[in-house]
């Protein structure tokens, strides 16, 4: 590799975000950090710019900027804080950028993800909201602009290992049966569903075999994750809802399969740590250390499977009902969770509400034909006010 990558990381703050600086700090003579963003965590923020030394940080607002740039300052360092969406978007397509790691939470991501990919960059993908809201515009747009795309998700990680470099023209054309979507079932798979109303945000966001963000947690609890994975595996690897199998793996080992016509089944297994989907990606097609304990398969002795059970997790047959009507529907289905899943981690709603929120919206106002990024983003602004409404009434 001739010259040091350089990186920006959108979402430095979060779960992502430290374990994609976790992985570029173990390999200083191949990536360097040239931009962070955060959103919330100012100190946390802070103590990662005087670590990486970024040439530009982006903070929420003036106030954040102001207070970001004193400490800085102080401790002699010539980082430029930008601000909001227009500061993501300048760093996610800066001309030095190389590559972008998009692990914004939710739609907020949108933009500065599509801002890195119409800049033809080389996009790691975390933020799964981004595409499974503006899905063909958002592929359209790595088409033209010739950006690399990766998935950073475990699952779509794992396939994209397990699928041949030409998979682009259709799965059917290198000869896939069908791709195999693993889900641990979460910290509710066996709750009685009796059980399900009461359970905290404490509860839903302390997962049994992956440390996430407070969101995907919740998501990964009603499996509305697996849902929105869907989704997102139709769109990164051009296949159709009914291609794609959701099946329960617990031990959270075998990260994705591949079902080829001829009986083979491929998988990608490993420790479930985000480390190696960010290192796998980083350093595409290459391989570096991760700092992933190498996986002991004594220690897990066995791997479980099941089907996943719809009447207890509502948010996946909603997922691949909006998968199926297509459209706006997926923005809809995406922006109506967004705002369920914070009332829910406010105490606002049971956590069985999470579904009737999502239904009760798509029901209301059914998804239109996509024309262009304004027809989403109208979508995305119609649900959350629809969502809200709902959480009025319930009062
Ligand atoms: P997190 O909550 O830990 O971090 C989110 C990051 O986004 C933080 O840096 C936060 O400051 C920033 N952010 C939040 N709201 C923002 C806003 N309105 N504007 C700008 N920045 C904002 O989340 P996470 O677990 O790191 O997940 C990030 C993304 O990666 C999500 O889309 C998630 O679905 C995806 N993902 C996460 C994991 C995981 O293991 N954590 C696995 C697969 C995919
Ligand atoms: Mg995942």
């Amino acid at each position: 590799m001739s010259h040091v990558q350089q990186i920006t990381v959108l979402g430095a703050t979060g779960s992502i975000g430290l374990s994609t600086l976790d992985v570029i700090a173990r390999h200083p003579e191949r990536y360097a950090v040239f931009a962070l963003s955060g959103f919330s965590r100012l100190a946390e923020l802070e103590a990662l710019c005087l670590k990486h030394r970024p040439r530009f940080a982006v903070v929420r607002d003036e106030q954040a900027a102001e207070l970001l740039s004193g400490g800085l300052q102080s401790a002699g360092l010539s980082t430029e804080v930008l601000i909001g969406e227009s500061g993501l978007c300048t760093v996610a397509s800066h001309p030095q950028v190389d590559t972008v790691m998009a692990a914004i939470v939710g739609a907020a991501g949108l933009k500065p993800t599509l801002a890195a990919v119409e800049a033809s960059k080389k996009v790691l993908l975390a933020n799964k909201e981004a595409l499974v809201m503006s899905g063909d515009l958002f592929m359209q747009a790595v088409k033209h602009s010739g950006a690399v795309l990766l998935p950073i998700d475990s699952e779509h990680n794992a396939i994209f290992q397990c699928l041949p470099n030409n998979y682009a023209n259709g799965l059917e054309s290198v000869g896939v049966r069908r791709i195999l979507l693993t889900a641990s079932g979460g910290p509710f798979r066996e709750t009685p569903l009796e059980q399900l109303a009461h359970v905290t945000p404490e509860q839903a966001c302390a997962h049994p075999n992956w440390s996430m963000g407070r969101k995907i947690s919740v998501d990964s609890a009603s499996m509305m994750n697996k849902g929105l994975e869907l989704i997102e595996a139709c769109w990164l690897f051009n296949t159709r809802p009914a291609k794609v199998e959701v099946v329960i793996h617990p031990q959270s080992v075998i990260h994705s399969l591949v079902d080829y016509v001829d009986g083979s089944v491929l998988a990608q297994m490993g420790n479930p740590d985000m480390r190696t989907p960010i290192a796998h990606a980083l350093a595409w097609p290459e391989r570096i250390d991760s700092g992933v304990p190498p996986l002991d398969l004594f220690a897990v002795a066995r791997l479980d499977f099941q089907a996943p059970d719809e009447v207890r997790f509502p948010c996946l047959r909603l997922a691949r009902e909006a998968a199926d009507a297509g459209g706006t529907s997926p923005a809809m289905l995406n922006a109506a969770n967004e705002v369920a899943v914070e009332a829910f981690l406010q105490r606002r709603i049971r956590f069985n509400e999470i579904p009737s929120i999502i239904e009760d919206v798509l029901s209301t106002q059914p998804g239109v034909a996509v024309e262009g990024l304004a027809t989403v983003l109208e979508a995305d602004r119609v649900a959350r006010s629809l969502a809200e409404q709902w959480l009025t009434r319930r009062g």
